[in-house]
């Protein structure tokens, strides 16, 4: 079982969050035109790393809050956790 570090609430058990997918997938600017290859890429196609890979999980039994969560997929260990809004380097 995965504990993560919520920034608003603290240490809660894995039970509490719902995972949220790559947090590192920037929607196309509003009004820009892309082609549809573009949007069928941001929408539909996500990479699977193995390592340090930067995620989304929503606190959904807690404070509902969106945070971010740098965890190594392969160990599960989880480096740091941030609050959505947060940019991580
Ligand atoms: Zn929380």
């Amino acid at each position: 079982m995965l504990y993560i570090k919520c920034p608003h609430c603290g240490l809660r058990s894995q039970n509490e969050f719902a995972y949220g997918g790559d947090a590192s997938v920037k929607r196309p600017e509003l009004n820009k035109e892309i082609s549809d290859q573009e949007w069928d890429e941001f929408v539909y196609l996500r990479k699977s790393p193995r390592g340090k890979h930067l995620e989304l999980w929503h606190h959904v039994s807690g404070c509902r809050q969106w945070i971010k969560v740098l965890r190594d997929t392969s160990t599960h260990e989880i480096f740091n956790t941030y609050k959505s809004e947060e940019k991580v380097g």
